[in-house]
């Protein structure tokens, strides 16, 4: 790139991915909330607030939150909805799973939501298993991102919601110059700073820049099969919450 970084190939990706967040597991959410100025909540809310998991049902409505890590979106889903929905978080790490394990048995929510260790490239689910499938922040750092769609696409019923939250690219003059410095710079010091390695959240910001357009994206979702697809922005692009159905 033009930040003279080198580009990682797609074999090295998912290592140095682990290798992040091994380190990271158990101060993640505070450097998600340095890094992103509390934003991450926000934006998290609005996915979850989009979904809109029933609060009634005779049926439980099952979500499937892959990259789930410590288990922000799947205690979000499972709170709001209050009875009907079970979560399930996937993750390929289990120093982060563990995180969230006993955060849920902590907040008395172990029998709603379970935790499962596996890729997000090849899913250990039945198809047409799940009523939800949602991914924050995660899709980026898998390194077959067509393989998670169509997976995606598989586990997912008939009438089944996909939504995928990442950062995406910004679209505001200014700001991305803003951004840029700050991604660039106070990420990797931030890293630094509170998980003592700098190195790994370099990867990360460049898997940011290297993480394809919101319109690009919206195409991938609907070459895995998905319909009405679409996406909006929040915070002039720095992230963005792409939805689709199958149907
Ligand atoms: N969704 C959580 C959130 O928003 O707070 C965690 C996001 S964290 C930035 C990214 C997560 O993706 C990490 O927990 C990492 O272990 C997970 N991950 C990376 N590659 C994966 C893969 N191939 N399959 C499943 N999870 C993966």
């Amino acid at each position: 790139t033009s930040f003279g970084y080198r580009t990682v190939a797609d074999g090295e990706k998912q290592p140095l991915v682990n290798d992040v967040f091994h380190k990271v597991a158990r101060r993640y959410d505070v450097m998600n909330d340095l890094m992103s100025g509390g934003l991450h909540r926000l934006w998290k809310d609005a996915m979850v607030s989009r979904l809109a998991p029933p609060r009634s049902a005779r049926t439980p409505y099952r979500v499937l939150d892959v990259a789930g890590g410590t288990g922000d979106i799947a205690t979000r889903i499972v709170t709001r909805s209050g009875g009907p929905a079970e979560a399930t978080v996937l993750d390929i790490n289990g120093s982060m799973l563990a995180v969230g394990r006993e955060r849920a048995e902590k907040a008395g929510l172990a029998d709603k939501i379970r935790f499962v260790e596996a890729n997000a490239e090849d899913l250990p689910f039945p198809d047409r298993h799940f009523d939800a499938y949602t991914i924050a922040f995660g899709i980026r750092n898998v390194p077959h991102i067509d393989k998670a769609l169509s997976e995606a696409f598989r586990v997912l019923k008939r009438g089944g919601r996909l939504l995928v939250l990442e950062f995406s690219q910004v679209d505001v003059p200014m700001l991305d110059r803003v951004y840029d410095a700050f991604s660039f710079n106070a990420i990797p010091a931030i890293g630094r700073y509170v998980a003592g390695d700098g190195e790994p959240y370099r990867y990360l910001v460049e898997s940011i820049r290297k993480f394809p357009h919101q319109e690009r994206f919206a195409q991938m979702i609907r070459e895995a099969g998905f319909s009405r697809v679409d996406y909006r922005n929040f915070s002039g692009g720095i992230a963005a919450l792409h939805s689709g159905w199958k149907i």
